[in-house]
């Protein structure tokens, strides 16, 4: 008789028992602002300027008092001229500055006109303006502050840095920030039918032989996660290899990471490999694709490194990896939201047969503004990843009709 099947873990479950083990790596990275984009930033960034750093033009014209300008075709002479970078003395009463976009607007003066609305007289800047317009209290001035407030904190630690942030750091004078120190993380792919793309031409190989797609996916998602990879290659479907490879690794890395070998047929040696130098558990996820997925710890000389295994079918590991190993490669930089957005969408497809599983359907947004399904789900069928944009997470049991709202989540937030 078979043993009894273990009971299917839920996937949220799986995430909080990793993220329990995800404890931030120790020491940080000094890298200069320009080096910053994707890394996590380890510090609070507080201003200790407002920014911007005083009232300013926001167009190139006239700065004035409005109580000079009561009426369109008033005429004042220009008694300064201010450009971006200088400062410009106080306003005369009954004058105007001609002033240009970013000039600090001098003290006095309450609004700038644009140039279009005024008249230089005599052709000359510094003679005198007739101004076409009643200005506003305030108009066309950008607010000391009006982006950032002295003391303001502007980045939290924990901050996972895009370009914006890069801009928001310099803009408040930080040329250097403290980041999360990258994971070090070992890749390896297991399976003898398994062949190195270059290695072999498509036309000799061998009966029974694929090429190995898992690493190079896999390979680039750490990348884009900010971490330092070490590519250990494809080990042997056997146990002493499987074991050498994983106590090589264990030794210099974060987390060592596998794919395939780890369903429970003979040739997975995933499984009693990493139990012979440390712990393992096995988990059967209710995900589909997904399902089979190890996490365990390898001691070495000082603590131990994570280690995990993906399934071997190429849409599982993809997804495995976007939703389980993302957030914890996340964590280990200190970054606390680690949950993927999902967002309602139309579905604009049928999806008739529900699964016992949590299912994450490849979906493409179609021109309407409602996805479509691609026509093969299989967890072999890497093409529905490459197609679509996202995918669409179907809770078990649930069938799909056209017009019914599903939850999306985009890629943007699983491969990013
Ligand atoms: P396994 O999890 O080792 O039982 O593998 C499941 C399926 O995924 C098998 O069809 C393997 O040939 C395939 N597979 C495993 N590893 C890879 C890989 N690195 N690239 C492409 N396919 C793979
Ligand atoms: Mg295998």
């Amino acid at each position: 008789m078979r043993p009894p099947m273990k009971p299917l873990k839920p996937l949220d479950e799986a995430l909080a028992d990793l993220l329990g083990h995800a404890v931030p790596l120790a020491g940080a990275d000094t890298v200069t602002t320009f080096d910053a984009d994707g890394r996590v930033l380890a510090q609070e960034c507080s201003s200790v300027l407002h920014v911007p750093p005083q009232d300013n033009s926001s167009m190139d014209g006239y700065a004035v008092r409005c109580a000079d300008v009561t009426a369109s075709g008033a005429e004042l002479p220009v008694s300064q001229r201010i450009a971006a970078g200088s400062a410009g003395a106080p306003l005369q009463p009954g004058t105007a500055a001609r002033i240009f976009t970013g000039a600090p607007v001098p003290e006095g003066a309450d609004a700038v006109l644009m140039q279009e609305d005024c008249e230089a007289l005599d052709g000359l800047e510094e003679g005198r303006v007739r101004i076409n317009a009643v200005p506003r209290p305030g108009q066309w001035i950008r607010r000391a502050g009006e982006d950032i407030t002295r003391g303001a904190v502007v980045l939290q630690a924990g901050t996972r840095l895009t370009p914006a942030e890069l801009g928001l750091a310099a803009s408040i004078g930080l040329h250097q920030l403290q980041v999360a120190r990258r994971p070090r993380v070992a890749l390896f792919s297991t399976g003898d039918e398994l062949v190195m793309p270059g290695d072999v031409p498509p036309e000799q190989m061998r009966p029974g032989a694929i090429y190995n797609s898992n690493r190079f996916f896999l390979r680039a998602m750490l990348l884009r996660l900010g971490c330092e990879v070490t590519d250990f290659g494809i080990v042997p479907d056997r146990r002493d290899a499987t074991i050498d490879a994983l106590r090589q690794a264990g030794a210099a890395h974060d987390l060592i990471l596998t794919s395939g070998g780890v369903s429970v047929g003979e040739e997975d040696h995933i499984k009693p490999a990493v139990q012979a130098l440390g712990t393992l558990d096995l988990w059967q996820i209710a995900m589909k694709p997904g399902k089979p997925f190890a996490y365990g710890q390898i001691p070495r000389e000082k603590g131990s490194a994570h280690f995990m295994g993906l399934p071997g079918n190429p849409v599982s590991s993809f997804l495995t990896f976007a939703l389980l190993v993302r957030p914890f490669v996340l964590r280990l930089q200190g970054v606390q939201d680690v949950a993927p957005q999902s967002i309602a969408v139309r579905a604009d497809f049928t999806w008739p047969k529900a699964d016992k599983r949590r299912e994450f359907l490849r979906v493409r947004h179609n021109a309407m503004g409602g996805l479509d399904l691609f026509n093969n789900q299989s967890s072999g069928v890497l093409t529905s990843a490459a197609w679509g944009d996202g995918v669409v997470d179907n809770p078990a049991g649930q069938t799909i009709e056209p017009g019914d709202t599903v939850q999306f989540i985009a890629f943007s937030e699983l491969l990013s």
